[in-house]
Parts: structure tokens; C-alpha cells; sequence
């Protein structure tokens, strides 16, 4: 029997920006369609975006294997695969991501088959993505609150506007990556900038 009172752990992580690049930005440099460099940042209406993307892979009659083909040539980013390794050593490991599930599974076979909570696009029988679902609206915040209530002690890290939530939630969280603009905004969040220094605040979090 071991012999310690510290509580059971969850480190919960976002996906893009942090292990693996922004798949549309990269999807988008891979395929050279310009038109789906957009992002939140030039749409913010992220029901608008999804649908002017979508219109794009019909309008160049991408199906779901052609962008699993070209997601498959990414690769996660620089140190990633060893860092997750190591923590998955030290801690459970969570990835909690807006992407969706067809786009992660490449980058999921390079990480190592994490778990991964995300969404889903919708794929008719003939490969077509015709929407997108997603599973659950905050699904960050609501996965940490969800493992609080387990009696796990959180500890999570992302990169953007749409993790601080997941960071609040947490017992502690970090900002990894993240833009000086979400910095600025966030400062009650340490901003950590390579998997060293955020596999040690992690560790000394847990
Ligand atoms: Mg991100």
C-alpha cells in the first residue's frame, strides 16, 4: 500500500498551439487554399467561420480522407511527443480540444494515442463533411469541474481565449504558447513558453 495523502491527478491540456500546430493555419499552408488561413481572429462568429469553411473543401472537393491524408503529413510540434511522455509518467493526462475528432486522429497517432475530448464534423456516405457537431457547448470548463467533482486535483495549461475558462476551473493553471495580447489580459495566469519550464510548473502543481 502507498503510503500518501496526495490527491489523485488530472493534467487536462488544450491541443492546438500547444503539442501540434493550428491544423486549418497548417491545413491551410499544406493544401495552399489561402481562404482557410481565417481564423476566430478575423471571424469572430465561429458559426460563420465553420460554415465558410466547410463551403471551401466542398468548393475544392476535399472529402474527409483527403484532409485526413494532408492533416497526417503535420506533425505535432517540436519536444511535444517527449513532453507528453513524460507527464503522462507523472500524471493522467487529458487533452481537452475544440478541434474535431476526424482532424485529431492523425495527430493522435503521432502523440501516441492520448485521450482526447473534442468534436466531431459530420461525414455523409459519400465522404462529404457536411457540418459539424459540437458535443457540448464550454466543454473545457465543464470536463474540469466534471473531474473536480471525481476528486481529482486539476491542473491544466492551453494557449488561447478559449481555455481560460479551463484554467480558472482548474485547481492551477498555465498559459503555454499563448499571445501576448492573451497574456495581457490574463495575467493571473503564469505565461510559460517551452515544455521544460511547463513540464517543471506542472510537476510542482500537481
Ligand atoms: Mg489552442
Amino acid at each position: 500500500m502507498i503510503a500518501t495523502e496526495a490527491a489523485q491527478t488530472i493534467v487536462t491540456l488544450d491541443l492546438e498551439g500547444v503539442l501540434v500546430p493550428e491544423i486549418w493555419i497548417a491545413f491551410a499552408e499544406t493544401t495552399g487554399i489561402d481562404a482557410l488561413r481565417r481564423t476566430t481572429r478575423d471571424e469572430p462568429n465561429y458559426e460563420t467561420l465553420m460554415a465558410g469553411r466547410l463551403e471551401i473543401l466542398n468548393e475544392h472537393g476535399l472529402t474527409m480522407a483527403d484532409i485526413a491524408a494532408v492533416i497526417d503529413t503535420l506533425s505535432p510540434l517540436a519536444g511535444a511527443c517527449e513532453f507528453l511522455d513524460e507527464l503522462r509518467t507523472r500524471s493522467q493526462v487529458i487533452i481537452l480540444s475544440d478541434t474535431f475528432e476526424q482532424f485529431a486522429q492523425p495527430l493522435m497517432r503521432q502523440l501516441g494515442w492520448p485521450t482526447i475530448m473534442c468534436h466531431r464534423l459530420i461525414v455523409d456516405t459519400d465522404d462529404v463533411i457536411v457540418n459539424y457537431e459540437l458535443r457540448q457547448h464550454d466543454q473545457k470548463r465543464l470536463a474540469v469541474e466534471a473531474f473536480r467533482s471525481l476528486n481529482f486535483r486539476v491542473v491544466a495549461a492551453g494557449d488561447s481565449y478559449n481555455d481560460t475558462a479551463m484554467l480558472a476551473a482548474a485547481h492551477a493553471g498555465f498559459l503555454f504558447h499563448s499571445p501576448a495580447n492573451v497574456q495581457a489580459e490574463f495575467p493571473q495566469f503564469q505565461a510559460i513558453d517551452t515544455f521544460e519550464d511547463l513540464l517543471a510548473a506542472i510537476t510542482a502543481a500537481l
